[in-house]
């Protein structure tokens, strides 16, 4: 009963068109050594090829595993600046992404939000210019603790969703990740029916605010603690179409989460 109504999700999704995605956010780690041990490991997969897979990779190594992926896993930034050059220290701009083969970029994540203080408006923004330059984005929205427990998580991933749409019409090239900050590097999953209670309460809010068309095809990942052994009830959720994953992108598990759904 259960692995049909599974099923029938997987066909609901197909039927839309979203193509499962998981993404590795390596953030701050890996030296060259670790990151051949990584790519290691993801040649060796095999990876789902009904999977869409990307890593997103320290800026300073972008090119070094651009050339040494496998060519079934795609390349992320996990950042670039809102203008094509200039005086912005320490920043990249899309174009510079584009010129070494680079076509995602992370925007938005929570660590970006707390410790950088980016605000819903900056990240707008940027997600708009990537957009424009060509390159894909994952854009994370996520609620805190204190925000869930005050009962504000949907108005949290509604506004800072909003924020995108004010600058966005082409939602095409757009993967949302839903990643509630209290699940984040904490061990602490949210249970899959709290995970699709909000892709859900999203995916409906898109086909109100946004488009319906926008609704049924756009892809929403879950982030938040996923593992080789949480993942595949996660993974069978309706409105959960993949994975950004930080942890466990560093370890061979990796593999199984981005298989969680054959
Ligand atoms: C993340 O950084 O996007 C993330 C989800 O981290 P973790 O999987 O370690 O919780």
């Amino acid at each position: 009963m259960e692995s049909s109504k599974s099923l029938n999700e997987c066909k609901c999704r197909l039927a839309m068109g979203r193509k499962f995605v998981v993404g590795g956010n390596w953030k701050m780690n890996g030296t060259k050594q670790q990151i051949n041990e990584i790519l290691s490991f993801l040649k060796a997969g095999p990876l789902n090829p009904d999977t869409e897979v990307i890593v997103g990779v320290p800026a300073v190594y972008l090119d070094y595993v651009k050339t040494n992926s496998p060519a079934n896993v795609e390349v992320a930034a996990q950042n670039c600046y809102k203008a094509d050059k200039g005086a912005f220290t320490g920043e990249l701009s899309p174009i510079m992404l584009k010129d070494i083969g680079v076509n995602w970029v992370i925007l938005g994540h929570s660590e970006r939000r707390q410790i950088f203080g980016e605000s819903d408006e900056l990240i707008a923004e940027k997600v708009a210019f990537a957009l424009s330059n060509g390159l894909k984005v994952i854009a994370c929205i996520g609620e805190t603790l204190q925000e869930r427990e005050a009962g504000k998580t949907e108005e949290v991933v509604f506004r800072q969703t909003q924020a995108i749409a004010n600058k966005v019409k082409d939602w095409s090239n757009v993967v949302i990740a839903y990643e509630p900050v209290w699940a984040i590097g904490t061990g602490k999953t949210a249970t899959p029916q709290q995970a699709q209670e909000v892709h859900k309460a999203l995916r409906e809010w898109i086909g109100k605010n946004i488009s319906q068309d926008v609704a049924n095809s756009i892809r929403i990942q879950y982030g938040g603690s996923v593992t080789g052994t949480n993942c595949k009830e996660l993974g069978s959720q309706a409105d959960i179409d993949g994975f950004l994953v930080g942890g466990a992108s560093l370890k061979p598990e990796f593999v199984t989460i981005v298989n969680a759904r054959q």
